[in-house]
């Protein structure tokens, strides 16, 4: 369809899961594509060489999204290869999950910097050259567990809700620049995180969520096409779920 023809991305942890969905449907409709990941090289080789089938320009760059120097060279190196930023997916993220009383300092801090301080650094360093050309999106990819929290996920859930008020906040700043931000708050989705289930506690999910199934990487790049692309000129500072109506 080419919603996003001519648009340059960058998605953070591209290698797997929904990051891959993504890269792989912004390169179906058109964009050229960064995306990062932090061990997996040989997966990301093979999106790479799926996603330029596609007819687009592809890198796959190893880089931690936690890291603020990192983050710092990686969009220089994307913008001096690609000539330009249209679009920043964070993506990249983790679980450590644990109840509170046996969570270490070290779950805790994990979770946090990889979630929530990586969309500090690699938003930091998108919005200049985003600033030059005064257009972007940047889309965050939050948690309905970030809205409602969840039992055994205290830090990931505070990660997820960092993210919202930080999303809310830099639509408020840059918006007069004509730079977007949204969140996008997923469900369950069918991923190597969401692995860890057991087939009874996925049934248990599967009858509590109205459309009665998990979701797939697919559902939320599909989101990540609207918000990235100019149907969504004249959305920012929201938070889309896409949960099959889970919590609503
Ligand atoms: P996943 O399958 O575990 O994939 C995680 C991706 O993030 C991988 O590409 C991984 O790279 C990358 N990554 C991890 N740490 C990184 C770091 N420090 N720097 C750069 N890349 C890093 O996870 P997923 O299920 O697709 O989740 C993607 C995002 O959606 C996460 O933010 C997650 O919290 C959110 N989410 C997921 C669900 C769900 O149900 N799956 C629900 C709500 C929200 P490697 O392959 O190199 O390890």
């Amino acid at each position: 369809m080419g919603l996003l023809k001519g648009k340059v991305a960058l998605i953070t942890g591209g290698s797997r899961g929904i990051g891959e969905a993504v890269v792989l449907k912004f390169a179906e409709e058109g964009a050229d594509i960064a995306f990062t990941y932090q061990s997996s090289e040989e997966k990301a080789n093979a999106v790479v060489a799926a996603a330029e089938q596609k007819g687009v320009k592809v890198r796959a760059y190893k880089s931690d999204a936690s890291d603020y120097a990192q983050a710092e060279t990686l969009i220089n190196e994307v913008v001096e290869t690609f000539g330009k930023l249209d679009i920043l997916v964070n993506n990249a993220g983790i679980t450590k999950d644990t109840l509170m009383l046996r969570m270490s300092e070290e779950q805790w801090d994990q979770v946090i910097h990889v979630n929530l301080k990586s969309v500090f650094n690699l938003t930091k360093h998108a919005l200049k050259p985003m600033m030059k050309m005064r257009s972007g999106s940047i889309i965050n990819m939050s948690s309905v567990v970030g809205v409602f929290g969840n039992a055994g996920q205290a830090n990931y859930a505070a990660s997820k809700a960092g993210i919202i008020g930080f999303t809310k906040s830099i639509a408020k700043e840059v918006g007069s620049r004509n730079i977007r931000c949204n969140a996008i708050a997923p469900g369950f989705i069918e991923t190597d995180m969401t692995q860890i289930l057991t087939e009874e506690q996925k049934k248990n999910y599967i009858d509590a969520i109205p459309l009665k199934r998990l979701g797939s990487g697919e559902d939320v790049a599909n989101a990540c096409v609207y918000l990235g692309g100019d149907l969504s000129t004249y959305v920012s500072g929201q938070v889309l779920s896409v949960c099959g109506a889970l919590n609503t």
